[in-house]
């Protein structure tokens, strides 16, 4: 079950995965002299502001997926690259610390995802560049189309996939790629075709932007991503990133309501990072997306395999380097190996395992980290080691660079821990847990 000359391939979802994947499977088939069509099937209009345009991001991304991107040619203009971060400040209910990026490689690039937040229309920078649609428009360069409409079924006729969209359209394809991410209720056709398609479990995160004035965020936030963990029941992890004139707040952790965001605003280390006197605009841009916390189940079978946030992900971070990971896994095995279910399973998903395996020691660290969070002299002891590490030069900074890489997706969850169980480190902050409870210097 192979491509061949003339091969027709749909992608459901213009978003990063479904992108990545068309640009990679016209790169390799490319490559190998194979002349196939991709038609990328995606409603929104990027170059919108606010939700029309946009899919509901954090919007931070790696150093070093910019510098990978690159070497595939993906290049990110710097008009795209809204601000750059290169240092976090970890806030507890006690105190903060600032971690510096631990190499120049190691900073953070801060993008929107459709064209600026809602009321940014006439505000510089004018245009706001999108970052789902330069990927878009660098696939449209490598030859794939744009269908502008939303899928609406999917079956199988004789073995091939077949798809249909608007009143009555529709069509046959070879192979069928669903990076539909997961706030689609679309994924539903693809676990109707009973080949065993399970969703990722999900929960819901609160994401908002915030306009403050390029000078206040300078101001209140600098260059530095600002993440708390705060003691708030069901919250997992809050971030400030400055976005120009914005700053966006993501909030993740389950059931998050009006109750527990005005909770997070009314913290005294996040009001410390907001302008004096400032409220909550009636009409601020937000939303609730889903975010990947699971591993799906049977993601392909023959001539269909799902990329992206519907397939897996990575547990609270680097989302867009996963579906480049996994968008890359899918097209090296569809024009190398075919497109069989045996393929995908062989050549696809080690891929998926790799990031499903990691994130279960993601999921250790932040059932750890909800242990810990209430114990406040354990706080403290993470506070003083971080500074001591980032005040003296010979320490190495083994807990600063840990924590940085949960925060961005430069490392893996298993690498974190390898490195955060470190004799040193842990001695460390067993000596100044013992020394906040006990009260001596
Ligand atoms: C709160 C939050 C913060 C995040 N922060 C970050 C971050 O800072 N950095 C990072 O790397 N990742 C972050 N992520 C993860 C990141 O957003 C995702 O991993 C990434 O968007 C996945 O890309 P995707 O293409 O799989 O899905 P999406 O980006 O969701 O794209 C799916 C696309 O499919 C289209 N679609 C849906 N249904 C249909 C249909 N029936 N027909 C045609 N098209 C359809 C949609 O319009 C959409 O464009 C965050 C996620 C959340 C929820």
């Amino acid at each position: 079950m192979e491509l061949k000359n003339g091969s027709k391939i749909a992608i459901i979802g213009g978003g990063p995965a479904g992108t990545f994947s068309a640009i990679f499977l016209l790169d390799l088939a490319q490559q190998i002299d194979l002349k196939i069509e991709v038609e990328i099937f995606e409603p929104r209009d990027f170059t919108f502001t606010g939700p029309r345009g946009c899919n509901m991001c954090g919007g931070v991304i790696s150093e070093s997926l910019v510098q990978k991107l690159a070497s595939h040619g993906i290049h990110l203009p710097d008009e795209l690259l809204i601000d750059t971060i290169d240092a976090y400040t970890l806030h507890t209910d006690l105190s903060s610390v600032e971690i510096r990026a631990p190499k120049d490689e190691m900073r953070i690039a801060c993008i929107f995802r459709g064209a600026g937040p809602k009321g940014a229309e006439n505000q510089p920078p004018i245009p706001w560049i999108s970052f789902d649609n330069h990927l878009l428009e660098l696939a449209l360069e490598k030859g794939a189309t744009h269908i502008q409409e939303k899928v609406k079924g999917l079956k199988k006729v004789d073995g091939l996939p077949v798809l249909s969209w608007g009143g009555d359209k529709s069509e046959t394809y070879d192979l069928v790629v669903g990076c539909l991410g997961l706030n689609s209720p679309a994924l539903h056709m693809f676990e109707d075709l009973d080949f065993g398609y399970k969703p990722p479990k999900s929960t819901k995160a609160y994401v908002t932007e915030l306009y403050f004035g390029d000078e206040e965020v300078a101001r209140l936030l600098g260059h530095s991503m600002h993440v708390f963990i705060l003691n708030i029941p069901g919250v997992k992890f809050i971030a400030l990133t400055p976005k120009g004139p914005y700053a966006t707040l993501i909030i993740l952790g389950d059931d998050i309501d009006k109750e527990l965001v005005n909770k997070v605003f009314h913290a005294p280390e996040m009001q410390k990072c907001l302008p004096v006197g400032w409220e909550i605009p009636v009409q601020t841009c937000h939303c609730q997306p889903h975010i990947n916390i699971g591993a799906p189940k049977n993601p392909y079978t023959d001539r269909i395999v799902l990329v992206g946030d519907c397939s897996s992900s990575r547990l609270y971070k680097d989302g867009i380097g996963a579906a480049y990971r996994l968008a890359k896994a899918m097209a090296y095995t569809a024009t190398t190996h075919g497109v069989s279910e045996k393929s995908f399973q062989r050549f696809f998903r080690p891929a998926c395992r790799k990031l499903d395996w990691d994130n279960r020691l993601g999921h250790l660290i932040f059932f750890g980290d909800s242990l810990m969070r209430p114990i406040s002299f354990f706080q403290e002891a993470i506070i003083e080691v971080i500074k001591e590490e980032q005040t003296q030069e010979q320490v190495p900074p083994r807990l600063s660079t840990s924590l940085w890489d949960t925060f961005t997706g430069s490392a893996s969850y298993r690498n974190i821990v390898v490195r955060s169980m470190h004799p040193v480190v842990l001695f460390k902050l067993i000596w100044q847990a013992l020394k906040k409870l006990f009260g001596f210097n």
